[in-house]
């Protein structure tokens, strides 16, 4: 065990890789125990250099308390306690103690729900413990950890090289110099040599670009060269996305228009109704604080929160909450083929030629980068599919392996398309390659024979495409597979890679995903375009296309032929081309921009680190959870927790169902507001009394925030979601559309309470009476339009009057409440009711229903026209 005396920050580099594991008590076969790792965790803290913030409930709740309104409130209850009586100023209290509650509960869970995602989302790296190797979140990486390293990922710490093949890293972000530093296990260097130039040293932070290594760690956190530079950073808090900032501003404005009727109401009351001017003043300021729009922000961060949440849990972990709203406009997904519309398990099917297999197979064992681990294979599906076929073959991929030692490896990447490694046997070197056959072929000078070499002429080279051909069209993935001997160690690619001697092709089946044709056609009913890029053989991408019905006229583009167009040939091509193959990441990227400007909003999928560009580029970047480097995953909108193109159109569904709901939660809370101030601005014109109490008014304001902010957020959703295009983007959040709704939905409300109040007052009933009915009214009345508001397009009893679970449980606390508010004595007093006749609960049960159920008929017609 280490203790914390043992461990001193030292010049690493000067240490030898020995020096070091004594040091820091490692073991480089078998990694930290888990207890060991338990106990350096303990000892230095986690890997991290942000800090965490973590508010109290209290915390929170206090804060929300200074907010303005709330104040505003407490000073209401105050008044209300000078002016009218103890039980007015403890009602008051007792709703904002409620109200304010639940606001705090409701952003709490909002923002654990974000926080959850950031979770989610963080780096892994590859960890050696207890001799397996662990997926392991960056922050528990400890000081001795023996940490894997490959292309595409980034480093969690500071650490020493044991062992580097072809390693190279992008340290820009720590020194700001681009070029890639080749890294070299076996240097120890003097204690003055710049950070830049420590070739057997890795920084946290920094990114691997290419081979392959492993290192212990000898700094984490703040104790490493990235905590020096950059010190303790906040973590960083999601920006406000566009609707959030509309929203913040809409309701900035209509704070001016709730105060200014909040400001009428009153002196209307006083000058020209004649009421008392402490009851003015107290309804003044309850309908301020009813009618002011505080809750819509909150709305839209508890739905987008939620909804992103509730996205994570089927597999599309959003990084940037921007995405949830963007997914509604979606109207083209640009996706990968392998992974994503496939499988991704790969298997080797057939060997060509037949009777070079086993050559084959050892090739594809001497040029791989998966490894065994807990007695499975795990890497790239291409790889670790050759190393199982090559142990069914006969062949011991770890015996053979271990013949010979890997000296340098230069990575597959998906421009290059091959890789190869460089192994010493004895005193010769070997060079295995493998990739597109494209790529290798041109490559090749000779071909291989069991009885030695022949000359690889022009005409075996086209004999050979032919059939790699052949074999894509039963949609393989086709490799070649290239070898060279040599005496002297090959140093730059360019040398590697030259003069090979061809030895065969393999062709690996990859069955496409069993759902992905039904998603591709939800799509097309929802508008939306499915194009696939992908780096395989064109005959490949078509025979796959076809399986999953993706073949829009079956015509496909290759990346050289793509490079022939220009920018406005290809903007026309990508209105009927569906299908690219051989391409790189530019290409993608020019797809992508090409779409852009023809006015789509693009959904790209990425894995690759050159894929970045393309991911950041599109609307939104969906980047592969399972196979993607950390970099493609660091600059998605979305990962795929299962790479499955599936969970892309389940997250489309979902984010047009939230956008959906945020708008019928937004629809209902302004049309309550609307028809609240309506309904008190109406009397006062008429100089008789408002029709509620002020204490009434707060009461109706506890529940229609309820409502808003939580029954709507979870409303199912409707059918037909999936049958309309997408939604347009330039469309405002307050269409006309939503304007009218909110009026006319408003005007229902109005008309009923108002009604019944007029009526109650002018058929002589005392002032309390005459309240009371109207505040049973629009309690009842506002439950009937929450259910009406559920749906703008279906009647309800088509979208299922229970399936909401929780508008059922409020609106049944509601009634309940009413029927108390009305029957209980002691309730009486407080709420300033009176009891109820029962012919005053008919009127007021036929006025709400005529007020509300209209709209019910009026849908019942639009939704029959429409079918
Ligand atoms: P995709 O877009 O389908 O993922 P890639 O760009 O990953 O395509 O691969 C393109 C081509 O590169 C493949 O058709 C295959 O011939 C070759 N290839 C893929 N993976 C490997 C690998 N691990 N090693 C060597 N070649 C590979
Ligand atoms: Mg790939």
């Amino acid at each position: 065990m280490l203790s914390k005396s043992d461990f001193k920050p030292q010049k690493w580099q000067t240490l030898t890789i020995e020096e070091t594991v004594t040091t820091l008590k490692g073991n480089i076969s078998a990694g930290l125990t888990h207890a060991e790792a338990m106990n350096r965790q303990h000892l230095f803290g986690p890997n991290r250099l942000t800090e965490e913030k973590h508010e109290s409930f209290w915390q929170e709740f206090l804060e929300e308390l200074r907010e303005p309104l709330i104040l505003m409130l407490i000073g209401t209850g105050i008044l209300y306690a000078l002016w009218g009586e103890l039980s007015d100023a403890i009602t008051i209290f007792v709703v904002i103690l409620t109200l304010n509650t639940i606001e705090v509960v409701n952003e709490q869970r909002a923002k654990k729900a974000i926080s959850s995602l950031h979770k989610m989302a963080e780096p892994t790296s590859a960890v050696l413990r207890d001799g397996h190797t662990q997926e392991t979140p960056a922050e528990q990486v400890v000081i001795g950890d023996v940490v894997q390293l490959e292309a595409g990922r980034r480093i969690p710490a500071d650490a020493r090289l044991i062992e580097a093949y072809g390693l190279a890293a992008d340290e820009s972000s720590l020194t700001g110099e681009s070029v890639p530093v080749d890294k070299n296990a076996d240097a120890t260097l003097n204690s003055d040599v710049p950070l830049a130039e420590q070739s057997n040293m890795v920084f946290a932070g920094t990114l691997v670009t290419r081979g392959r290594g492993t290192a212990i760690v000898v700094g984490i956190g703040m104790f490493t060269e990235l905590g020096r530079v950059a010190g303790l950073t906040r973590q960083v808090k999601q920006p406000r996305t566009p609707l959030q900032k509309a929203m913040d501003e809409l309701s900035r404005w209509m704070v001016w228009l709730a105060i200014g009727f909040s400001v009428i109401v009153p002196i209307l009351g006083y000058f020209v109704a004649k009421q008392p001017l402490k009851t003015m003043v107290l309804t003044g300021l309850s309908l301020a604080f009813a009618t002011i729009p505080e809750e819509m922000p909150i709305i839209i961060t508890m739905v987008m929160g939620l909804g992103a949440y509730r996205l994570s849990q089927k597999k599309a972990i959003v990084r940037k909450l921007k995405a949830v709203e963007t997914l509604g406009v979606v109207t083209v997904i640009a996706t990968d083929k392998t992974g994503t519309l496939t499988e991704n398990r790969m298997e080797v099917s057939t060997w060509f030629p037949e009777d070079h297999q086993e050559r084959i197979a050892e090739i594809g064992v001497l040029c791989n980068d998966a490894s065994l681990n807990g007695g499975e294979y795990a890497g790239d599906p291409v790889d670790t599919a050759l190393l199982r076929a090559a142990s069914q073959a006969g062949i011991d991929p770890a015996a053979l392996q271990s013949k010979s030692q890997l000296q340098n490896e230069f990575t597959f990447d998906n421009t290059r398309k091959r890789m190869s490694m460089i192994r010493k046997d004895g005193k010769e070197f070997l060079v295995a390659v493998k990739g597109a056959p494209e790529a290798i072929l041109s490559l090749c000078t000779q071909r291989w024979a069991s009885k030695g070499e022949e000359a690889f002429t022009s005409q075996s080279q086209e004999a050979i495409l032919k059939q790699a051909e052949q074999m894509a069209a039963q949609g393989l993935r086709v490799l070649a597979f290239a070898e060279k001997k040599t005496t002297s160690a090959p140093m730059s690619q360019e040398q590697a890679e030259a003069e090979l001697t061809f030895v065969g092709l393999a062709g690996l089946a990859d069955p496409p995903r069993l759902e992905v044709r039904a998603a591709i056609q939800a799509c097309q009913e929802a508008g939306i375009r499915t194009l696939m890029v992908t780096g395989d053989h064109p005959i490949t991408a078509k025979s796959i296309a076809q399986q999953v019905g993706l073949n829009s006229g079956g015509e496909v583009l290759t990346g050289p032929e793509l490079d022939q167009l220009s920018d406005e040939q290809l903007r026309e091509t990508v209105t009927k081309v569906s299908i690219y193959a051989r391409t790189t990441p530019e290409h993608k990227l020019r797809i992508v921009q090409a779409l852009q400007e023809n006015g789509e909003r693009v959904a790209v999928t990425g894995d690759g680190t050159n894929d970045a560009p393309a991911l950041v580029a599109g609307d939104i970047g969906v980047a592969m959870g399972e196979s993607g480097s950390d970099v493609a995953r660091e600059a998605g909108d979305i990962v795929l927790a299962d790479d499955n193109f599936t969970t892309i159109t389940n997250a489309i569904h979902e984010g047009r169902v939230l956008f959906e709901n945020l708008k019928k939660g937004v629809r209902y809370y302004l049309t309550c507001k609307v028809a609240l101030v309506s309904i008190t601005l109406l009397p006062v014109l008429l100089k008789i009394p408002v029709p509620f109490a002020p204490v009434q008014i707060i009461l109706m304001e506890l529940f229609m925030d309820l409502a808003a902010a939580a029954t709507f957020t979870v409303e199912p959703s409707e059918g037909d979601v999936m049958k309309l295009p997408p939604r347009n983007p330039k469309e405002r959040f307050m269409n006309r559309a939503m304007v009218i709704s909110i009026f006319t939905s408003a005007a229902g409300l109005f008309l009923a309470v108002s009604f019944v109040y007029l009526l109650t007052w002018y058929g002589g009933a005392d002032p309390v009476t005459a309240q009371t009915v109207a505040f049973a009214a629009w309690l009842l009345g506002h439950v009937l339009l929450a259910f009406n508001m559920r749906s703008v397009r279906q009647p309800l009893y088509q979208v299922g009057f229970f399936s909401n679970r929780l508008m059922i449980v409020w609106g049944v606390v509601a009634t309940l409440f009413i029927l108390l508010a009305v029957y209980l004595k002691p309730l009486q007093t407080v709420l300033k009711t009176a009891t109820l006749s029962g012919p005053q609960w008919v009127l007021i049960l036929a006025a709400i229903s005529v007020g509300t159920f209209w709209m019910e008929i009026y849908k019942m017609f639009a939704f029959r026209r429409k079918v």
